[in-house]
């Protein structure tokens, strides 16, 4: 039998990596957060003093980056030319940066191999914005999870209080959410957009807990 694929895409505060998170554990798979690979590539531009939006570079830049993903628990751990990122890729600036990198495509080839590679080898819940469009288009199982803005700032907004991250305001969570959105839509290559055979949730009046139970049902009942 081949591997389990889960996709679970949507836009930025959605819930996805909190609910991907669950799902994985109720199934017994691995999860893999796609976000953490563009903000890893994000974080050594930044270090580098190389400009996010400089295609040129960043795409040299990336021909030389080794990014590894391993799991210790249920929990995800990144690391970037050997270095354990995992915290240190939460700050706005970086998600900023991840956006601007994602946009580039020799980047996105880049990651989108790892991410196959990873599909390939073990059963997943893999969660980003397309990998029921173009990582995983032949996923048996796809969700795309919305919420409105104003929820997914606040949630973002409490997840980086919860950091020790304060000096942020919600406005500004809101506005680099919103900035995301529309780089992420308007890409060229694998825009952020709903699979066509995507089951959409909206998240935005929904604990965690209740969004990964509608998920399990559908995946449960798909097996009847
Ligand atoms: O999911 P997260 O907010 O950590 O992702 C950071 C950024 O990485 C997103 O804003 C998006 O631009 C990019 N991304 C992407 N494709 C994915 C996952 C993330 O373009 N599969």
């Amino acid at each position: 039998m081949g591997n389990i694929q889960v996709a679970i895409d949507g836009p930025a505060g959605a819930g996805k990596s909190t609910i991907a998170k669950l799902v994985s554990r109720r199934m017994g798979i691995i999860y893999i957060d796609t976000g953490a690979m563009y903000r890893a590539v994000a974080l050594k531009a930044i270090r580098q003093g190389i400009n996010t939006q400089d295609r040129e570079r960043v795409s040299q830049m990336v021909n030389n980056i080794d990014i590894k993903i391993e799991h210790a628990g249920n929990e995800q751990v990144i690391y970037l030319d050997g270095e354990d990122v995992s915290g240190k890729i939460r700050i706005p600036e970086v998600s900023v940066g991840a956006s601007n990198v994602a946009s580039i495509p020799e980047v996105r080839l880049k990651m989108v191999d790892l991410q196959r590679k990873i599909a390939r080898s073990s059963s997943v819940v893999m969660d980003g914005r397309d990998i029921g469009t173009y990582v995983l288009p032949d996923a048996k199982y796809k969700f795309f999870l919305t919420a409105s803005v104003e929820e997914r700032a606040k949630r973002r907004y409490q997840e980086l209080v919860e950091k020790g991250i304060t000096n942020i305001s919600l406005e500004e969570v809101k506005k680099d959410i919103e900035y995301r959105d529309m780089n992420d839509a308007s890409r060229e290559l694998a825009p952020l957009v709903k699979a066509k055979d995507a089951i959409e949730i909206d998240t935005t009046c929904l604990t965690a807990e209740e969004v990964a139970d509608k998920i399990m049902v559908h995946i449960g009942e798909s097996k009847c």
